[in-house]
C-alpha cells in the first residue's frame, strides 16, 4: 500500500488525509500542536469547496451551517453605500471553523494515524520515498504546515515567503441576541463583517491598518453604528492575527515527493474568504490526480492545474484587500460612490 505523511491538520492537512485514504493510501499525520482543532471563529465555505467535501465523503457541511444571503455594505454611521444587491451569484455558506474540522476528521478511517505534538524539522528526499527528522519514510509528503512553512522552506530556501498586507485582523463569535442580517462596513482604513452561525451566534471579523506585530484592540469600531459595538463586547474572546499573503510568483507546488498544499503552498489574504476553500479543492484535486495517473504524472498534474488557479485568488484577493483598506478620503469617496452606482444599476436589472 501505498504512504503518505501529511505534515499539518489545519483545515487543508485533514482535508487532504481524507482524499489520500480514499485514494487507497496509508496515511500519518503529524501536526505540532499537542491535539487537534481549529480557532474560535467562523469560516465561509464557498460552494466549489462543499462539493469537494461532499465528493470526500465529508457529510452534514451544509447542515451545520447558514446560507448567505445576499449583504450589502454600510459607512461606518450606519448609512447604507449598497443594500443587498441580488447578484445571483453563488454564496458561501457560514460554519464554525472548529465544527468544520470535526466533520472533516470524522471521515478518519483506520487508515489514517494522527500523531499530535509532533514538530517536522527536517525532511529528505531520495528516489524511494522521504523521511521526516531522520525518524518517519513514506513514498508521499504533503506539506499543509500553513503559510510559515517549514517544509516550503527546506525546499526553496531562497523564495521570501510571507509578505505583510499592513493590516491586521480581528475575530470574535458574539452572544448577543440581533435582528440583522449582517453585511460588511467599510470605513478609512478599518472594515467591519458579521454574519450568523446555525447555534444563533454570530461570528464578526474586523481590520485595521497597523504595523506588523503590535497588539491592539478593536476599539476603533467603538463608534461605528449598531450592532458593531454590541458584538465586540459580547464576545468572550477576541483572536488577533497579522495579515500576511505569500510573495508572487509562488514557488512550484511540487518538488520530487513532496506536494504543498493550502497556506504553505499559496496563503492570500482573507479578503475573498477563500484560503481554506482553495486548501481542500487542493485536496480535492491532489486526490483525483492520484487515482488516475502514476505517482509523479499526477503530482505534476496537481501543480498545473492547482498553481495557476490560486495565483489568481492571491492577485485578487491583495487587490481587494487593498480597496477595502485604502485610508485615502478621496479614494474611498470614489469607492463608496462607485458601488452605489454599481448596486443600483444591479438592483434596476433585476426589476427588469
Ligand atoms: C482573519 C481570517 C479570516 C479568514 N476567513 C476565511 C474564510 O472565511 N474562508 C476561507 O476559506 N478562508 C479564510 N481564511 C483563510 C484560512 O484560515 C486559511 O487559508 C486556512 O486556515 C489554511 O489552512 P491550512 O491547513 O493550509 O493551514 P493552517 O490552518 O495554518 O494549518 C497548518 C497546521 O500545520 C501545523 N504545523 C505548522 N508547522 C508544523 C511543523 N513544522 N510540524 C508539524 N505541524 C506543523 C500548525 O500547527 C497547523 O495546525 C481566513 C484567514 C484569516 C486570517
Amino acid at each position: 500500500m501505498s504512504t503518505a505523511i501529511v505534515v499539518g491538520a489545519g483545515i487543508g492537512g485533514v482535508t487532504a488525509a481524507v482524499a489520500l485514504q480514499r485514494c487507497g493510501w496509508q496515511v500519518t499525520v503529524l501536526e505540532r500542536a499537542p491535539e487537534l482543532g481549529e480557532v474560535g471563529a467562523g469560516i465561509s465555505v464557498w460552494p466549489s469547496a462543499v462539493a469537494v467535501l461532499e465528493e470526500l465523503g465529508v457529510k452534514g457541511v451544509e447542515k451545520a451551517s447558514v446560507q448567505s444571503r445576499p449583504a450589502g455594505m454600510r459607512r461606518p454611521d450606519g448609512r447604507w453605500v449598497v443594500g443587498a444587491p441580488d447578484l445571483g451569484m453563488e454564496l458561501p455558506v457560514m460554519i464554525h471553523r472548529a465544527q468544520l474540522h470535526d466533520l472533516i476528521t470524522a471521515e478518519f478511517g483506520p487508515a489514517v494515524t494522527v500523531r499530535t505534538g509532533y514538530d517536522v524539522r527536517t525532511i529528505t528526499q531520495d528516489a524511494g520515498g522521504v523521511t521526516v527528522n531522520d525518524d518517519l519514510r513514506a513514498d508521499l509528503l504533503v506539506a499543509a504546515d500553513g503559510i510559515r512553512s517549514a517544509v516550503r522552506s527546506a525546499l526553496y530556501p531562497q523564495y521570501k515567503g510571507p509578505r505583510y498586507s499592513g493590516f491586521t485582523a480581528y475575530r470574535g463569535i458574539a452572544d448577543v441576541d440581533l435582528d440583522d442580517g449582517g453585511g460588511e462596513t467599510w470605513g478609512r482604513g478599518q472594515l467591519f463583517g458579521f454574519a450568523r452561525l446555525i447555534d444563533g451566534r454570530f461570528y464578526w471579523y474586523g481590520t485595521a491598518n497597523q504595523p506588523a506585530g503590535t497588539t491592539s484592540e478593536p476599539s476603533v469600531f467603538e463608534s461605528w453604528h449598531d450592532p458593531i459595538p454590541r458584538l465586540i463586547a459580547g464576545s468572550e474572546k477576541i483572536l488577533q492575527n497579522d495579515i500576511y499573503d505569500l510573495t508572487l510568483p509562488l514557488v512550484p507546488f511540487v518538488q520530487g515527493r513532496v506536494v504543498l498544499l493550502g497556506d504553505a503552498a499559496h496563503a492570500m489574504t482573507p479578503n475573498l474568504g477563500r484560503g481554506a476553500c482553495s486548501a481542500i479543492e487542493d485536496a480535492g484535486a491532489l486526490g483525483r490526480h492520484l487515482t488516475s495517473a502514476t505517482l509523479q504524472t499526477a503530482l505534476a498534474a496537481y501543480d498545473a492545474e492547482r498553481r495557476p488557479a490560486t495565483t489568481k485568488l492571491v492577485k485578487r484577493s491583495r487587490g481587494l484587500g487593498r480597496l477595502a483598506q485604502t485610508a485615502n478620503p478621496i479614494v474611498c469617496t470614489v469607492r463608496d460612490g462607485l458601488f452605489a452606482v454599481g448596486g443600483k444599476l444591479v438592483a434596476l436589472r433585476a426589476r427588469k
